[in-house]
Protein backbone atom coordinates (compact mmCIF):
# COMPACT_ATOMS: atom_id res chain seq x y z
CA UNK A 1 0.00 0.00 0.00
CA UNK A 2 1.22 3.51 -0.63
CA UNK A 3 -0.36 5.06 2.27
CA UNK A 4 2.88 4.67 4.34
CA UNK A 5 3.13 7.79 6.46
CA UNK A 6 6.74 9.54 5.81
CA UNK A 7 7.92 9.36 9.33
CA UNK A 8 7.83 5.53 9.18
CA UNK A 9 9.63 5.12 6.21
CA UNK A 10 13.33 4.04 6.57
CA UNK A 11 15.96 5.33 5.19
CA UNK A 12 17.57 3.02 3.03
CA UNK A 13 20.58 2.59 4.58
CA UNK A 14 19.32 1.97 8.47
CA UNK A 15 17.72 -1.35 9.83
CA UNK A 16 14.39 -1.86 9.51
CA UNK A 17 12.48 -2.52 12.39
CA UNK A 18 10.63 -5.42 14.38
CA UNK A 19 7.30 -5.44 16.10
CA UNK A 20 6.25 -8.34 18.25
CA UNK A 21 2.54 -8.67 18.13
CA UNK A 22 0.24 -10.44 20.46
CA UNK A 23 -2.69 -11.13 18.06
CA UNK A 24 -5.04 -11.83 20.72
CA UNK A 25 -6.63 -15.53 20.58
CA UNK A 26 -8.65 -15.17 17.55
CA UNK A 27 -11.36 -13.03 17.75
CA UNK A 28 -9.70 -10.28 15.71
CA UNK A 29 -12.38 -7.73 17.49
CA UNK A 30 -9.61 -8.40 20.55
CA UNK A 31 -6.56 -7.09 18.40
CA UNK A 32 -5.03 -3.72 19.93
CA UNK A 33 -4.91 -0.44 17.80
CA UNK A 34 -1.11 -0.54 18.18
CA UNK A 35 -1.15 -4.39 16.58
CA UNK A 36 -3.60 -2.99 13.80
CA UNK A 37 -1.39 -0.32 12.73
CA UNK A 38 1.78 -2.33 12.56
CA UNK A 39 -0.22 -5.06 10.64
CA UNK A 40 -1.26 -2.74 7.98
CA UNK A 41 2.01 -1.17 7.68
CA UNK A 42 4.10 -3.94 7.75
CA UNK A 43 5.94 -5.08 4.52
CA UNK A 44 7.14 -8.75 6.01
CA UNK A 45 4.80 -10.65 8.19
CA UNK A 46 6.22 -13.99 10.34
CA UNK A 47 3.05 -15.72 11.79
CA UNK A 48 2.54 -19.27 13.13
CA UNK A 49 -0.15 -21.60 13.45
CA UNK A 50 -2.17 -19.58 16.32
CA UNK A 51 -2.63 -16.70 14.13
CA UNK A 52 -6.36 -15.97 12.78
CA UNK A 53 -6.96 -15.75 8.84
CA UNK A 54 -9.48 -13.03 9.92
CA UNK A 55 -6.22 -11.09 11.65
CA UNK A 56 -3.73 -12.10 9.05
CA UNK A 57 -6.46 -9.93 6.58
CA UNK A 58 -5.37 -6.94 8.11
CA UNK A 59 -1.90 -6.70 6.30
CA UNK A 60 -1.80 -5.06 3.02
CA UNK A 61 -2.51 -7.60 0.04
CA UNK A 62 1.34 -6.86 -1.44
CA UNK A 63 2.31 -7.67 2.17
CA UNK A 64 5.07 -10.72 2.46
CA UNK A 65 3.37 -13.40 4.57
CA UNK A 66 5.62 -16.09 6.11
CA UNK A 67 4.31 -19.42 7.77
CA UNK A 68 6.46 -20.45 10.29
CA UNK A 69 4.58 -23.14 11.52
CA UNK A 70 5.36 -24.48 15.29
CA UNK A 71 2.01 -26.22 16.04
CA UNK A 72 3.05 -29.16 18.50
CA UNK A 73 4.89 -31.92 16.55
CA UNK A 74 4.66 -30.62 13.21
CA UNK A 75 7.97 -27.95 13.71
CA UNK A 76 8.44 -25.99 10.31
CA UNK A 77 10.94 -23.64 11.50
CA UNK A 78 12.49 -24.62 14.97
CA UNK A 79 12.73 -21.19 17.17
CA UNK A 80 16.33 -20.40 16.67
CA UNK A 81 15.79 -20.56 13.19
CA UNK A 82 12.69 -18.31 13.69
CA UNK A 83 14.47 -15.93 15.73
CA UNK A 84 17.82 -16.10 13.11
CA UNK A 85 14.78 -14.80 10.43
CA UNK A 86 13.15 -11.58 11.81
CA UNK A 87 16.87 -10.58 13.00
CA UNK A 88 17.93 -11.34 9.39
CA UNK A 89 14.70 -9.27 7.54
CA UNK A 90 15.71 -6.69 10.51
CA UNK A 91 19.18 -6.50 9.43
CA UNK A 92 18.17 -6.25 5.65
CA UNK A 93 15.77 -2.69 6.26
CA UNK A 94 12.41 -4.85 6.37
CA UNK A 95 9.54 -3.45 8.36
CA UNK A 96 8.87 -6.71 10.21
CA UNK A 97 5.71 -7.96 12.00
CA UNK A 98 6.49 -11.06 13.90
CA UNK A 99 2.39 -12.32 14.96
CA UNK A 100 2.59 -14.41 17.74
CA UNK A 101 -1.33 -16.05 19.00
CA UNK A 102 -2.11 -14.31 22.32
CA UNK A 103 0.17 -12.28 24.28
CA UNK A 104 3.76 -11.98 22.84
CA UNK A 105 5.17 -12.48 26.49
CA UNK A 106 2.98 -15.61 27.83
CA UNK A 107 4.14 -18.76 26.81
CA UNK A 108 5.00 -17.38 23.65
CA UNK A 109 9.08 -16.65 23.96
CA UNK A 110 9.24 -13.37 23.10
CA UNK A 111 11.66 -12.57 25.39
CA UNK A 112 13.87 -14.36 23.38
CA UNK A 113 13.37 -12.97 20.56
CA UNK A 114 13.44 -9.28 21.56
CA UNK A 115 17.20 -10.15 23.39
CA UNK A 116 18.50 -11.53 19.93
CA UNK A 117 16.89 -8.32 18.20
CA UNK A 118 18.55 -6.00 21.01
CA UNK A 119 21.98 -8.13 20.39
CA UNK A 120 21.97 -7.87 16.70
CA UNK A 121 20.99 -3.89 17.18
CA UNK A 122 17.64 -4.03 15.40
CA UNK A 123 15.08 -1.68 16.68
CA UNK A 124 12.12 -3.65 18.20
CA UNK A 125 8.49 -2.41 19.70
CA UNK A 126 6.34 -5.20 21.69
CA UNK A 127 2.76 -5.07 20.94
CA UNK A 128 0.89 -6.66 23.34
CA UNK A 129 -2.16 -8.75 22.90
CA UNK A 130 -4.46 -10.88 24.97
CA UNK A 131 -3.79 -13.46 26.47
CA UNK A 132 -5.74 -16.75 25.82
CA UNK A 133 -5.18 -17.91 29.56
CA UNK A 134 -7.97 -14.77 29.96
CA UNK A 135 -9.88 -14.71 27.21
CA UNK A 136 -10.59 -18.08 26.45
CA UNK A 137 -12.13 -18.44 29.95
CA UNK A 138 -13.23 -14.85 29.85
CA UNK A 139 -15.44 -15.98 26.82
CA UNK A 140 -16.87 -19.21 28.11
CA UNK A 141 -18.66 -16.85 30.83
CA UNK A 142 -15.54 -17.75 33.50
CA UNK A 143 -14.47 -14.58 35.32
CA UNK A 144 -10.74 -15.67 36.49
CA UNK A 145 -10.88 -13.86 39.73
CA UNK A 146 -14.23 -13.33 42.34
CA UNK A 147 -14.60 -12.05 45.27
CA UNK A 148 -16.31 -15.34 46.36
CA UNK A 149 -13.79 -17.54 45.37
CA UNK A 150 -10.50 -16.54 45.06
CA UNK A 151 -8.09 -14.22 45.83
CA UNK A 152 -5.50 -14.94 42.88
CA UNK A 153 -4.79 -16.92 39.76
CA UNK A 154 -1.94 -18.79 38.90
CA UNK A 155 -1.31 -19.39 34.75
CA UNK A 156 1.14 -22.49 34.14
CA UNK A 157 2.24 -24.68 31.33
CA UNK A 158 1.03 -27.85 31.30
CA UNK A 159 3.73 -28.58 28.67
CA UNK A 160 5.91 -30.19 31.89
CA UNK A 161 4.70 -33.79 32.50
CA UNK A 162 4.54 -34.04 36.24
CA UNK A 163 4.69 -37.85 36.09
CA UNK A 164 8.17 -37.66 34.98
CA UNK A 165 9.65 -35.98 37.87
CA UNK A 166 11.14 -33.27 35.89
CA UNK A 167 8.29 -30.74 36.11
CA UNK A 168 9.50 -27.46 37.96
CA UNK A 169 5.74 -26.67 39.07
CA UNK A 170 5.54 -27.24 42.62
CA UNK A 171 1.88 -29.20 42.68
CA UNK A 172 2.17 -28.80 47.04
CA UNK A 173 1.55 -24.96 46.48
CA UNK A 174 -0.69 -24.97 43.22
CA UNK A 175 -2.88 -27.46 44.91
CA UNK A 176 -4.96 -24.50 47.01
CA UNK A 177 -8.59 -24.46 46.20
CA UNK A 178 -8.67 -20.70 47.13
CA UNK A 179 -6.77 -19.71 44.07
CA UNK A 180 -7.57 -20.47 40.35
CA UNK A 181 -5.69 -22.38 38.47
CA UNK A 182 -4.99 -21.66 34.46
CA UNK A 183 -3.45 -24.35 32.52
CA UNK A 184 -2.22 -23.51 28.96
CA UNK A 185 -0.57 -26.55 26.24
CA UNK A 186 -2.00 -29.18 29.31
CA UNK A 187 -4.16 -31.26 27.10
CA UNK A 188 -1.28 -34.16 26.81
CA UNK A 189 -0.33 -34.19 30.03
CA UNK A 190 -4.03 -33.55 32.32
CA UNK A 191 -4.17 -36.99 33.43
CA UNK A 192 -0.91 -36.42 35.29
CA UNK A 193 -1.89 -32.79 36.38
CA UNK A 194 -5.02 -34.13 37.54
CA UNK A 195 -3.29 -36.83 39.62
CA UNK A 196 -1.10 -34.62 41.19
CA UNK A 197 -3.14 -31.48 42.44
CA UNK A 198 -5.51 -34.46 44.07
CA UNK A 199 -3.02 -35.75 45.54
CA UNK A 200 -1.98 -32.52 46.90
CA UNK A 201 -5.51 -32.04 48.69
CA UNK A 202 -7.67 -30.49 45.91
CA UNK A 203 -10.95 -31.50 46.16
CA UNK A 204 -12.44 -34.34 43.96
CA UNK A 205 -15.61 -32.49 43.42
CA UNK A 206 -14.15 -29.02 42.60
CA UNK A 207 -15.14 -27.84 38.95
CA UNK A 208 -12.59 -27.69 35.91
CA UNK A 209 -13.42 -26.13 32.48
CA UNK A 210 -11.69 -26.78 29.58
CA UNK A 211 -12.04 -24.34 26.47
CA UNK A 212 -11.04 -24.92 23.25
CA UNK A 213 -10.57 -22.23 20.11
CA UNK A 214 -11.65 -19.73 22.25
CA UNK A 215 -13.40 -16.34 21.59
CA UNK A 216 -13.20 -18.21 18.24
CA UNK A 217 -16.71 -19.12 16.31
CA UNK A 218 -15.78 -22.13 16.80
CA UNK A 219 -15.70 -22.12 20.66
CA UNK A 220 -16.01 -25.34 22.20
CA UNK A 221 -16.40 -25.40 26.40
CA UNK A 222 -16.50 -28.77 28.75
CA UNK A 223 -17.16 -29.05 32.64
CA UNK A 224 -16.79 -31.43 34.68
CA UNK A 225 -14.62 -31.81 38.17
CA UNK A 226 -11.45 -32.97 38.96
CA UNK A 227 -12.67 -36.41 39.74
CA UNK A 228 -14.46 -36.42 35.82
CA UNK A 229 -12.36 -34.44 33.50
CA UNK A 230 -10.22 -36.79 32.34
CA UNK A 231 -12.85 -39.16 31.76
CA UNK A 232 -14.98 -35.91 30.00
CA UNK A 233 -12.27 -35.10 27.68
CA UNK A 234 -11.87 -38.49 26.27
CA UNK A 235 -15.59 -39.27 25.69
CA UNK A 236 -15.57 -35.89 23.56
CA UNK A 237 -12.24 -36.65 22.09
CA UNK A 238 -11.81 -33.04 23.31
CA UNK A 239 -8.43 -32.04 21.76
CA UNK A 240 -5.83 -28.65 21.98
CA UNK A 241 -5.67 -25.99 21.48
CA UNK A 242 -7.36 -25.24 24.96
CA UNK A 243 -7.31 -23.64 28.05
CA UNK A 244 -8.19 -25.47 31.20
CA UNK A 245 -9.38 -23.25 34.11
CA UNK A 246 -9.20 -25.37 37.26
CA UNK A 247 -11.48 -23.26 40.29
CA UNK A 248 -14.62 -22.54 42.00
CA UNK A 249 -14.88 -19.52 39.40
CA UNK A 250 -15.91 -22.03 37.09
CA UNK A 251 -19.50 -21.99 38.76
CA UNK A 252 -19.90 -18.48 37.66
CA UNK A 253 -20.17 -19.62 33.68
CA UNK A 254 -23.98 -20.67 34.64
CA UNK A 255 -24.63 -17.10 35.46
CA UNK A 256 -22.39 -15.70 33.27
CA UNK A 257 -22.16 -18.07 29.89
CA UNK A 258 -22.48 -15.02 27.07
CA UNK A 259 -20.49 -15.38 23.94
CA UNK A 260 -21.60 -19.08 22.88
CA UNK A 261 -25.37 -18.31 23.68
CA UNK A 262 -25.57 -15.70 21.22
CA UNK A 263 -27.99 -16.89 18.71
CA UNK A 264 -25.56 -17.04 15.74
CA UNK A 265 -22.74 -18.24 17.49
CA UNK A 266 -21.10 -20.55 15.54
CA UNK A 267 -22.84 -20.19 12.15
CA UNK A 268 -20.72 -19.63 8.85
CA UNK A 269 -22.24 -16.64 7.26
CA UNK A 270 -21.36 -15.68 3.75
CA UNK A 271 -20.53 -12.64 3.10
CA UNK A 272 -21.12 -11.13 -0.55
CA UNK A 273 -20.90 -7.53 -0.80
CA UNK A 274 -17.60 -6.09 -1.30
CA UNK A 275 -15.50 -5.89 1.51
CA UNK A 276 -11.70 -6.82 3.11
CA UNK A 277 -10.79 -7.14 6.68
CA UNK A 278 -12.44 -4.93 9.16
CA UNK A 279 -15.95 -4.86 6.68
CA UNK A 280 -18.62 -3.26 9.30
CA UNK A 281 -20.83 -6.49 7.94
CA UNK A 282 -18.19 -8.73 8.99
CA UNK A 283 -17.46 -7.39 12.33
CA UNK A 284 -20.61 -7.13 13.53
CA UNK A 285 -21.06 -11.02 12.60
CA UNK A 286 -17.93 -11.59 14.20
CA UNK A 287 -19.52 -9.66 17.72
CA UNK A 288 -22.43 -11.81 17.15
CA UNK A 289 -20.43 -14.82 17.81
CA UNK A 290 -20.67 -16.02 13.64
CA UNK A 291 -17.67 -16.69 11.79
CA UNK A 292 -17.76 -14.65 8.44
CA UNK A 293 -17.04 -15.89 5.31
CA UNK A 294 -15.71 -13.52 3.04
CA UNK A 295 -16.76 -14.17 -1.02
CA UNK A 296 -17.54 -10.63 -2.81
CA UNK A 297 -19.31 -11.45 -5.96
CA UNK A 298 -19.15 -7.61 -6.92
CA UNK A 299 -16.18 -5.20 -6.83
CA UNK A 300 -16.58 -1.39 -7.09
CA UNK A 301 -14.98 0.31 -9.64
CA UNK A 302 -15.23 4.13 -11.73
CA UNK A 303 -17.94 4.57 -13.60
CA UNK A 304 -17.54 4.04 -17.72
CA UNK A 305 -17.38 7.45 -17.79
CA UNK A 306 -16.67 9.96 -15.42
CA UNK A 307 -17.72 13.13 -17.06
CA UNK A 308 -21.27 13.72 -15.86
CA UNK A 309 -19.72 13.69 -12.12
CA UNK A 310 -16.84 16.28 -12.75
CA UNK A 311 -19.21 18.40 -14.46
CA UNK A 312 -21.64 18.05 -11.69
CA UNK A 313 -18.97 18.24 -8.99
CA UNK A 314 -18.08 21.52 -10.45
CA UNK A 315 -21.84 22.81 -9.51
CA UNK A 316 -22.60 21.46 -6.83
CA UNK A 317 -23.35 24.38 -4.89
CA UNK A 318 -26.19 25.23 -7.89
CA UNK A 319 -28.49 21.99 -6.59
CA UNK A 320 -30.97 22.43 -3.80
CA UNK A 321 -30.34 18.90 -3.01
CA UNK A 322 -27.65 16.23 -3.07
CA UNK A 323 -28.26 12.46 -2.59
CA UNK A 324 -26.08 9.83 -1.68
CA UNK A 325 -27.39 6.52 -1.87
CA UNK A 326 -24.87 4.57 -0.45
CA UNK A 327 -21.20 4.73 0.46
CA UNK A 328 -19.51 3.67 -2.25
CA UNK A 329 -21.25 7.05 -3.77
CA UNK A 330 -19.77 9.21 -0.92
CA UNK A 331 -16.02 7.89 -1.25
CA UNK A 332 -16.37 7.81 -5.23
CA UNK A 333 -17.57 11.43 -4.72
CA UNK A 334 -14.83 13.04 -2.43
CA UNK A 335 -12.24 11.13 -3.94
CA UNK A 336 -13.07 13.05 -6.98
CA UNK A 337 -13.59 16.21 -5.31
CA UNK A 338 -9.82 15.26 -3.50
CA UNK A 339 -8.44 15.08 -7.54
CA UNK A 340 -8.97 18.39 -7.68
CA UNK A 341 -8.13 19.62 -4.79
CA UNK A 342 -11.49 21.09 -3.48
CA UNK A 343 -13.79 19.21 -0.35
CA UNK A 344 -16.83 19.73 1.56
CA UNK A 345 -17.17 23.56 1.61
CA UNK A 346 -18.19 22.84 -2.66
CA UNK A 347 -21.37 21.73 -1.82
CA UNK A 348 -22.38 25.51 -0.36
CA UNK A 349 -25.78 25.89 0.34
CA UNK A 350 -26.92 22.51 -1.07
CA UNK A 351 -28.87 20.54 1.27
CA UNK A 352 -27.58 16.81 1.62
CA UNK A 353 -29.79 13.54 1.47
CA UNK A 354 -28.16 9.71 2.67
CA UNK A 355 -30.07 7.17 2.58
CA UNK A 356 -29.40 5.13 5.32
CA UNK A 357 -27.26 5.65 8.40
CA UNK A 358 -24.21 3.97 7.26
CA UNK A 359 -24.33 6.46 4.51
CA UNK A 360 -24.68 9.18 6.94
CA UNK A 361 -21.61 7.96 8.32
CA UNK A 362 -19.90 8.10 5.72
CA UNK A 363 -20.15 11.68 4.77
CA UNK A 364 -20.01 12.41 8.59
CA UNK A 365 -16.60 10.99 8.19
CA UNK A 366 -16.15 13.46 5.51
CA UNK A 367 -17.42 16.53 7.75
CA UNK A 368 -21.22 16.78 6.00
CA UNK A 369 -24.23 15.82 8.80
CA UNK A 370 -26.90 15.02 6.18
CA UNK A 371 -30.07 17.18 6.61
CA UNK A 372 -32.54 14.46 6.12
CA UNK A 373 -32.08 10.66 6.32
CA UNK A 374 -35.33 8.37 5.39
CA UNK A 375 -36.68 6.40 7.96
CA UNK A 376 -37.06 3.47 6.27
CA UNK A 377 -34.05 2.74 3.38
CA UNK A 378 -35.64 2.22 0.31
CA UNK A 379 -35.55 5.08 -2.36
CA UNK A 380 -39.60 5.52 -2.47
CA UNK A 381 -39.41 6.43 1.35
CA UNK A 382 -36.17 9.17 0.37
CA UNK A 383 -38.30 10.32 -2.55
CA UNK A 384 -41.42 11.18 -0.19
CA UNK A 385 -39.50 12.76 2.05
CA UNK A 386 -37.50 14.54 -0.82
CA UNK A 387 -41.19 16.15 -2.16
CA UNK A 388 -41.94 17.41 1.03
CA UNK A 389 -38.48 19.22 1.50
CA UNK A 390 -38.52 20.63 -2.05
CA UNK A 391 -40.94 22.97 -4.59
CA UNK A 392 -41.55 22.00 -8.22
CA UNK A 393 -38.68 23.31 -10.18
CA UNK A 394 -35.54 22.64 -7.71
CA UNK A 395 -33.33 20.73 -9.00
CA UNK A 396 -31.55 17.83 -6.98
CA UNK A 397 -28.47 15.96 -7.98
CA UNK A 398 -28.54 12.25 -7.08
CA UNK A 399 -24.93 10.50 -6.99
CA UNK A 400 -25.41 6.38 -6.99
CA UNK A 401 -24.16 3.46 -9.13
CA UNK A 402 -24.23 3.72 -12.70
CA UNK A 403 -26.82 0.88 -12.66
CA UNK A 404 -29.13 3.13 -10.34
CA UNK A 405 -33.14 2.05 -10.19
CA UNK A 406 -34.73 4.27 -11.76
CA UNK A 407 -37.38 4.80 -9.65
CA UNK A 408 -35.94 7.75 -7.63
CA UNK A 409 -35.35 10.18 -10.80
CA UNK A 410 -38.30 9.21 -11.99
CA UNK A 411 -41.16 9.58 -9.15
CA UNK A 412 -38.97 13.37 -8.47
CA UNK A 413 -39.03 14.36 -12.06
CA UNK A 414 -42.85 13.17 -12.09
CA UNK A 415 -43.28 15.39 -9.42
CA UNK A 416 -41.63 18.07 -11.37
CA UNK A 417 -38.17 18.39 -9.95
CA UNK A 418 -35.16 18.52 -12.02
CA UNK A 419 -33.40 15.43 -11.37
CA UNK A 420 -29.90 14.97 -12.31
CA UNK A 421 -28.68 11.59 -11.57
CA UNK A 422 -24.88 10.68 -11.97
CA UNK A 423 -22.88 7.92 -11.78
CA UNK A 424 -20.37 7.81 -8.89
CA UNK A 425 -19.47 4.17 -9.91
CA UNK A 426 -19.85 1.03 -11.19
CA UNK A 427 -20.38 -2.50 -9.43
CA UNK A 428 -18.47 -5.12 -11.50
CA UNK A 429 -19.29 -8.81 -11.28
CA UNK A 430 -16.46 -11.01 -9.85
CA UNK A 431 -15.70 -14.54 -11.33
CA UNK A 432 -13.81 -16.22 -8.65
CA UNK A 433 -14.31 -20.11 -8.25
CA UNK A 434 -13.55 -20.23 -4.55
CA UNK A 435 -16.96 -18.44 -4.25
CA UNK A 436 -19.03 -21.67 -4.96
CA UNK A 437 -16.93 -23.81 -2.82
CA UNK A 438 -17.29 -20.99 0.08
CA UNK A 439 -20.88 -20.97 0.07
CA UNK A 440 -21.01 -24.74 0.31
CA UNK A 441 -19.31 -24.29 3.81
CA UNK A 442 -21.17 -21.88 5.10
CA UNK A 443 -25.15 -21.66 7.08
CA UNK A 444 -25.96 -18.72 6.14
CA UNK A 445 -26.10 -17.03 2.82
CA UNK A 446 -25.77 -12.76 2.90
CA UNK A 447 -26.78 -10.30 -0.11
CA UNK A 448 -26.72 -6.60 0.43
CA UNK A 449 -27.80 -5.46 -3.18
CA UNK A 450 -29.48 -6.80 -6.45
CA UNK A 451 -26.46 -7.10 -8.15
CA UNK A 452 -24.92 -9.21 -5.37
CA UNK A 453 -27.19 -11.80 -5.83
CA UNK A 454 -26.90 -12.09 -9.23
CA UNK A 455 -23.63 -12.61 -9.54
CA UNK A 456 -23.69 -14.77 -6.88
CA UNK A 457 -25.70 -17.39 -8.71
CA UNK A 458 -23.74 -16.99 -11.62
CA UNK A 459 -20.79 -17.73 -9.94
CA UNK A 460 -22.37 -20.78 -8.09
CA UNK A 461 -23.54 -23.11 -10.37
CA UNK A 462 -25.75 -25.37 -7.90
CA UNK A 463 -27.10 -22.69 -5.97
CA UNK A 464 -30.75 -23.25 -5.64
CA UNK A 465 -30.14 -26.86 -4.94
CA UNK A 466 -27.41 -25.88 -2.31
CA UNK A 467 -29.98 -23.28 -0.89
CA UNK A 468 -32.29 -25.97 0.20
CA UNK A 469 -30.06 -26.05 3.80
CA UNK A 470 -29.07 -22.62 3.45
CA UNK A 471 -30.75 -19.19 5.37
CA UNK A 472 -30.57 -17.23 2.72
CA UNK A 473 -30.61 -13.14 4.32
CA UNK A 474 -31.43 -9.75 2.26
CA UNK A 475 -30.83 -6.46 3.58
CA UNK A 476 -34.32 -5.50 1.60
CA UNK A 477 -36.82 -6.06 -0.62
CA UNK A 478 -35.41 -4.76 -3.96
CA UNK A 479 -32.63 -7.40 -2.86
CA UNK A 480 -35.39 -10.03 -2.02
CA UNK A 481 -37.01 -10.04 -5.17
CA UNK A 482 -33.99 -10.21 -6.94
CA UNK A 483 -32.81 -13.57 -5.08
CA UNK A 484 -36.17 -14.60 -5.79
CA UNK A 485 -35.89 -13.93 -9.42
CA UNK A 486 -32.75 -15.52 -9.80
CA UNK A 487 -34.58 -19.27 -7.98
CA UNK A 488 -33.56 -18.06 -4.20
CA UNK A 489 -36.31 -17.36 -1.34
CA UNK A 490 -34.87 -14.80 0.83
CA UNK A 491 -35.82 -16.52 4.65
CA UNK A 492 -35.14 -13.35 6.64
CA UNK A 493 -35.37 -9.95 5.20
CA UNK A 494 -34.06 -6.96 7.15
CA UNK A 495 -36.40 -4.85 9.19
CA UNK A 496 -34.26 -1.67 8.26
CA UNK A 497 -32.31 -1.83 4.99
CA UNK A 498 -28.61 -1.89 6.99
CA UNK A 499 -25.76 -3.99 8.63
CA UNK A 500 -27.13 -3.76 11.85
CA UNK A 501 -30.98 -4.56 10.45
CA UNK A 502 -29.59 -7.49 9.10
CA UNK A 503 -27.74 -8.65 12.12
CA UNK A 504 -31.27 -8.20 14.06
CA UNK A 505 -33.47 -10.63 11.54
CA UNK A 506 -30.48 -12.64 11.45
CA UNK A 507 -30.61 -12.85 15.27
CA UNK A 508 -34.09 -13.08 15.91
CA UNK A 509 -34.76 -16.22 13.73
CA UNK A 510 -36.09 -19.03 15.87
CA UNK A 511 -32.66 -21.46 16.24
CA UNK A 512 -34.75 -24.47 14.19
CA UNK A 513 -34.96 -22.10 11.10
CA UNK A 514 -30.67 -22.02 10.76
CA UNK A 515 -29.27 -25.12 8.73
CA UNK A 516 -27.05 -25.94 11.02
CA UNK A 517 -30.00 -26.18 14.31
N1 LIG B 1 1.03 -16.65 23.77
C1 LIG B 1 -0.17 -17.45 23.82
C2 LIG B 1 0.08 -18.82 24.37
C3 LIG B 1 0.89 -19.69 23.45
S1 LIG B 1 1.12 -21.31 24.07
C4 LIG B 1 -1.21 -16.68 24.63
O1 LIG B 1 -0.88 -15.71 25.32
O2 LIG B 1 -2.38 -17.05 24.55
C5 LIG B 1 -0.12 -22.19 23.17
C6 LIG B 1 -1.28 -22.53 24.07
O3 LIG B 1 -2.11 -21.39 24.24
C7 LIG B 1 -2.21 -23.58 23.54
O4 LIG B 1 -1.70 -24.88 23.80
C8 LIG B 1 -3.45 -23.33 24.35
O5 LIG B 1 -3.29 -23.82 25.66
C9 LIG B 1 -3.43 -21.82 24.45
N2 LIG B 1 -4.28 -21.17 23.43
C10 LIG B 1 -3.87 -20.30 22.49
N3 LIG B 1 -4.94 -19.83 21.79
C11 LIG B 1 -6.03 -20.39 22.35
C12 LIG B 1 -7.41 -20.29 22.11
N4 LIG B 1 -7.92 -19.50 21.15
N5 LIG B 1 -8.26 -21.00 22.88
C13 LIG B 1 -7.79 -21.79 23.86
N6 LIG B 1 -6.48 -21.94 24.12
C14 LIG B 1 -5.62 -21.24 23.39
Amino acid sequence: MGSEPPEHRPATDSPGKVWLVGAGPGDPGLLTLKAARALRECDTLVYDYLASPAVLAFAAPDCDKIYVGKKAGAHTLSQDEITALIVRLGLAGKRVVRLKGGDVFVFARGGEEAAALHAAGVPFEIVLGITSALAAPAYAGIPVTHRDHNTSFTVATGHENPAKGSSSLDFTKLANPSQTLVFLMAMGNLGAIVDRLREGGMPDELPVAIVREGTKPTQETIVATLATIVAEVERTQFAAPAVVVIGNVVRERAAIRWFDATPLFGKRVLVTRPGRAGDELASRLWEAGAEPVLAPTIAIGAPDDAAGMRDALRRLDTYRWVIFTSSSGVEACFDELAREGGDARRFGRARVAAIGHATGGALRVRGIVADYVPKKFVAEELAAGLLERTRPGDVILLFGAQEMRDALRSILSQAGRAADAVAAYKTIAVRDPDIADLAETCDVWTFASASAVRSFVDNVPGAIDLAQDKTIACIGPVTATAARDAGLTADVIAGEASVEGLIAALSSLPARAHAAG
